[in-house]
């Protein structure tokens, strides 16, 4: 069961109020360099990517922001660091979403330039907060980045925000700890209604940090917290979205195939991890929900794997085909595969 929030609306694509989880990142090109920004947008779309964020450290990358929306279908978000008046410029040049801090960017006036902006065109901001970021006043009063001085800090800016009569707000508390992250969220989730956008902030290169995020967002989306997810990965952006679809499919939020693989144990005959790394590879190109087995032995493997939709076990020089848990077909190994693909070419097409 889902956490209840709100709905706020980014370049079309709902976020919260019971809408699918959306999946953003995070470009790492020069704002500026329009042509590499767009470039890598598109590929990030084209991954299954529905909300993208660049970098807005100046105001020429503010600018470039006009021209990416003219370049991309991408809903984008502008983010900003200190500076209320590349927010202001970024709303102009039709950014969707701001990401802003408002405990760092300056006095109530600047605040209520930037809401006024937002609020003229329909752009909802999202209170990013960071355990690396956090006020003086609170790291002293929890004595640290805690996880209630991380859930203070995002309520205390959506409290700002609202102060200006502005409530198209998204909330995050990032930390590099999973723990803590995940106790931030589940602190906000318990005090507030506004949907919250989940992940587990510099959590490395791609296996250790997609293995930080899966535990930390994954715990999050098994609770029913979170509406929006950005896996972050020191990584090209594009795995980060790749992840993301794992987890959500691990949740059993996302769609498209699931690959159902077994271990391996002393009576597999064949070279299973080849096989499964071959079948994942070419599942990418499918959007279907399906689960897909490939396991070891024909003598355990259709039972192992009863609730796959369509699996293969491998046997000694010949393996089986098998339907919910039902054997269909042998073939020899070398076909196997392929016998699979065809039989989930017919499925797709059923
Ligand atoms: Fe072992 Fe067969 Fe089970 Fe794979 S399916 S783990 S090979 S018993």
């Amino acid at each position: 069961m889902r956490t209840e929030t709100k709905r706020i609306v980014v370049g079309g694509v709902p976020v919260g109020g019971g809408a699918a989880i959306a999946i953003q990142s995070m470009t790492n090109t020069d704002t500026r360099d329009v042509r590499a920004t767009a470039a890598q947008i598109e590929g990030l779309l084209s991954a299954g990517c529905n909300i993208v964020r660049c970098a807005v450290p100046d105001m020429e990358a503010a600018r470039a922001l006009g021209e990416l929306k003219r370049l991309t279908k991408a809903p984008l978000v502008a983010d900003i660091h200190f500076d209320y008046r590349l927010a202001i410029e970024s709303v102009r040049q039709g950014a969707d979403k701001i990401r802003i801090n408002p405990g760092n960017i300056g006095g109530p006036d600047r605040i209520k330039a930037v809401v006024d902006a937002c609020r003229e065109r329909g752009v909802p901001i999202r209170v990013g907060v960071n355990g690396g970021s956090l006020e003086r006043e609170l790291l002293h009063k929890y004595g640290g980045p805690t996880a209630r001085a991380l859930a203070e800090s995002a309520l205390k800016g959506a409290e700002l925000l609202m102060s200006h009569g502005f409530e198209d707000i998204c909330l995050s508390v990032k930390s590099s700890s999973v723990k803590k992250t995940i106790e931030a969220f589940r602190i906000l989730a318990a005090k507030c209604d506004f949907p919250l956008h989940l992940g587990v902030t510099e959590a490395g290169t791609s296996y250790q940090g997609a293995i930080k995020n899966a535990v930390g967002i994954g715990a999050l989306l098994c609770d029913g917290i979170g509406d929006t997810i950005r896996v972050s990965l020191t990584d090209e952006p594009v795995e980060e979205i790749r992840a993301a679809k794992a987890i959500l499919r691990a949740c059993g939020l996302g769609r498209g195939p699931e690959i159902i693989s077994c271990p391996t144990c002393g009576r597999c005959r064949v070279d299973l991890i080849t096989i499964a790394n071959e079948v994942e590879r070419r599942l990418e190109g499918y959007d279907a929900d399906l689960k897909v087995a490939v396991m070891g032995c024909a003598v355990n493997g259709p039972g192992e794997a009863r609730e796959a939709d369509v699996g293969i076990a491998g046997g000694d020089g010949e393996g089986i085909l098998f339907r919910a848990g039902k054997i269909i077909a042998k073939a020899p190994q070398g076909e196997l595969v392929a016998r699979l693909f065809s039989e989930i070419d017919d499925i797709c097409k059923e």
